[in-house]
């Protein structure tokens, strides 16, 4: 059996301190390394509460879709939520001739289940349901115009504004942001759905061109025998949201869909009206310039950047496992890093106490002291140092006989011209003792 011979107290001493130091060394990084990973991993697991985190949370799941992107967002004025806006469409077929059609809910945040209708037909398009259509059309999709409403079930937003009456001349910066939305994109159909206590109905509103009012009419009739909603026709009140925009030149309509009615036949009445219109207008039964003649006005360079085919990185587990482990490294790397310069101050404090004390045993307490605090070397010591080494005056002893200066033997003369015969003649025997030197 090996036992210690210094007794088991010493073997715990040892033990603990070895612990201590392990811990010390290991613990703290180790733990600062997992603080750091879990603060970089998202939270996920439970679904958000608020109908405002719902909708957003499913915006950005909607985003990792091949045929979604992601437009520019608004901004409530109030508590800066988001207005999220999304265009829907497929990427790959060419975008000059599509239909463009702007969906919109939300203006009213009571209105939930238009938001979620509106959003389930997002995700519907998004996965493939309808692959002919989407060929043929770009959605702009707007599920949630007012969203401090929705966050709070109110009708009216934070700001305390009806949104469906601020179009004429808006101010909100909800409704500035769909219609820079709109006035980009141009839309040949622009829908607004909502929810009221009355019974269902889908509304035509007045337009200034005779043309236009006829094709608005012929394809709300249509659509209504197809889906059994009845029609009904609003007055100019152009600070609803579709009369301003019928009014404009636009191919505008409202839903509104009865509140007691069940979720599966809201969504139904919602997506039959939206995508019953948008199939007419792509098979040509209705004139998409007659219907909406501002259309005409779009420019393909405004959205060119949001049509622009992306490199789709594909990254596969081998990658994010192999990302992962490098986060590890790199932050258990920055976490010794940032401890090492302690623990090497104490190696050296504790090095000069016991191995200088060894070495210099005869120097008292006060100039171990005193030598332990480092005196800095300044360019200005260095040079005082320099100048005294070069100037200082030379010990008696030490000093030298001079050497004895090195007689000349050569005298050069710079010649005169012209010379004389008597001046040539001494040069030349000046010259003569030259060769002494070379010939030895
Ligand atoms: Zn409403």
């Amino acid at each position: 059996m090996n036992t210690c011979p210094r007794g088991p107290r010493f073997r715990l001493c040892a033990f603990r301190s070895k612990l201590t130091r392990v811990a010390s060394k290991w613990a703290l990084p180790v733990l600062l390394c997992a603080l750091l990973n879990a603060s970089a991993i998202p939270a996920s697991g439970a679904p958000p509460v608020n109908r405002y985190d719902q909708v957003m949370h499913l915006v950005r799941a909607l985003s990792g879709s091949p045929r979604v992107r992601l437009l520019p967002f608004g901004k409530s004025f109030t508590q800066g939520y988001c207005v999220p806006a999304m265009l829907i469409t497929d990427f790959s077929a060419k975008s000059e001739n599509k239909i463009r059609i702007l969906v919109c809910a939300g203006q009213h945040g009571n209105e939930f289940d238009a938001v979620r209708s509106i959003l389930s037909l997002s995700c519907n398009l998004a996965s493939g349901t309808q692959p002919d259509l989407l060929k043929k059309c770009e959605f702009v999709v707007v599920p949630m115009v007012n969203p401090t409403g929705v966050g709070a079930h109110t009708r009216l937003s934070a700001d305390n504004i009806d949104l469906n009456r601020n179009w004429r001349n808006p101010f909100s910066p909800e409704a500035l942001h769909v219609s820079a939305l709109i006035n980009t994109w141009r839309p040949h159909l622009l829908i607004d759905a909502h929810e009221q206590d009355k019974p269902s109905y889908l509304e035509v509103p007045y337009c200034l061109s005779t043309n236009q009012q006829t094709a608005m009419n012929k394809l709300a009739q249509g659509i209504s025998a197809k889906n059994r909603l009845p029609i009904a026709r609003s007055g100019s009140n152009k600070s609803l949201f579709h009369s301003n925009y019928a009014f404009l030149g636009y191919g505008a309509y409202l839903i509104e869909i009865d509140k007691n009615l069940g979720y599966k036949t809201k969504y139904k009445l919602y997506t039959g009206v939206i995508l019953g219109m948008a199939k007419a207008l792509s098979n040509n039964t209705i004139s998409r310039s007659t219907l909406s003649p501002s259309s005409n006005n779009f420019s393909i360079s405004a959205v060119a950047p949001y049509l622009k085919p992306l490199t789709v990185r594909k990254i596969t587990v081998v990658a994010s496992l192999f990302n992962t482990g490098l986060l590890l490294v790199f932050s258990y790397i920055l976490c010794v890093w940032l401890l090492k310069p302690t623990f090497r101050e104490q190696k050296t404090q504790w090095s000069r106490m016991f191995m200088r004390c060894e070495v210099d045993q005869s120097i008292p307490a006060n100039r171990l002291a005193m030598r332990h605090t480092p005196i800095p070397i300044t360019s200005r010591s260095w040079v005082k140092r320099q100048l005294r080494s070069r100037y200082a005056a030379p010990k008696p002893e030490d000093k030298k006989p001079e050497p004895k200066p090195i007689e000349s033997t050569l005298t050069f003369i710079k010649p005169k011209y012209p010379k004389t015969g008597s001046e040539r003649a001494s040069s030349s025997q000046t010259l003569t003792t030259q060769p002494s030197l070379t010939h030895n």
